[in-house]
């Protein structure tokens, strides 16, 4: 259960924190990402907890699942009540799903989760087939931890990806990088992830001859967003601290 009394609060708490940790930022960074942008990640969560977060001026949305996140964004709740809301998509995308995802290409406002040339065509060739006009926004999710458990491309295939969506995909608009990443055990110390996730973007952009700020970086959760905010996030994604902790069926 998602307490609704407590969203607009802990939003404030969230926004509050991450306006701090960017102040911490190296200027270089701080001009790099003036302002970090959170995504609200309301998987599990009720559609009353989304416009409740909507209502208190929230505009960026994350979900997981295919299915949930059509059922919430063609819900007449969620239409009327929130007709700027911008769905990111996040979770691990099977290629199945795909058409069912674009079919509310209008308020999705990025696929996280782009991790082979495989699943770059599908989505490339399903927009193409719908005629779409404008290209969707697309991250390449990097499995920077290695970890069997967590998709992505590895980063060496990363270069190989992003010229692979720059060149052969016109469809689909490459905005930048993601990870999730190893859980955070050493809050003291820099996480390993993001690190190699900057570093990347680095390579890429110098590689590719292109800006730093051509590609953001979408790194941190509940647990570790101020110390992402620090490394170079420019994209967080966060549930628990505003919805409450999420309960799975069992
Ligand atoms: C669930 C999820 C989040 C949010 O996690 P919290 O710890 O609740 O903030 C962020 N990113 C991804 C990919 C997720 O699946």
């Amino acid at each position: 259960m998602s307490d609704l009394s407590t969203i607009g609060g802990n939003l404030k708490y969230v926004r509050d924190k991450i306006a701090a940790a960017a102040e911490l930022r190296s200027e270089e960074l701080q001009k790099l990402c003036p302002a970090p942008k959170l995504v609200a990640v309301s998987k599990t969560k009720p559609k009353e907890a989304v416009v409740e977060a909507y209502q208190n001026g929230q505009r960026f949305f994350g979900e997981n699942y295919v299915q949930e996140l059509v059922e919430k964004a063609n819900s007449s709740e969620i239409k009327e009540n929130c007709p700027e809301i911008q769905w990111h998509f996040i979770g691990h995308l099977q290629r199945s799903k795909v058409p069912k995802l674009v079919s509310i290409i209008d308020s999705l406002h990025v696929v996280e989760t782009v991790s082979s040339e495989k699943l770059a065509v599908c989505l490339n060739d399903t927009l193409k087939k719908k005629n779409v006009q404008s290209p969707l926004n697309v991250f390449i999710q990097v499995n920077t931890s290695g970890e069997e458990s967590k998709s992505g491309a590895s980063p060496d295939n990363l270069l190989e990806l992003v010229k692979f969506i720059l060149e052969k995909c016109p469809n689909l608009k490459l905005k930048g990088l993601m990870t999730i990443g190893a859980i955070d055990s050493s809050p003291e110390l820099a996480n390993d992830d993001f690190k190699l996730l900057y570093n990347l973007r680095e390579e890429v952009c110098k590689e590719l001859d292109l800006e730093q700020n051509a590609l953001e970086l979408s790194m941190g959760m509940s647990g570790d967003f101020e110390k992402a905010v620090i490394m170079g996030s420019t994209n967080l994604r966060i549930g628990s601290t505003i919805f409450g902790a999420r309960q799975y069926k069992v």
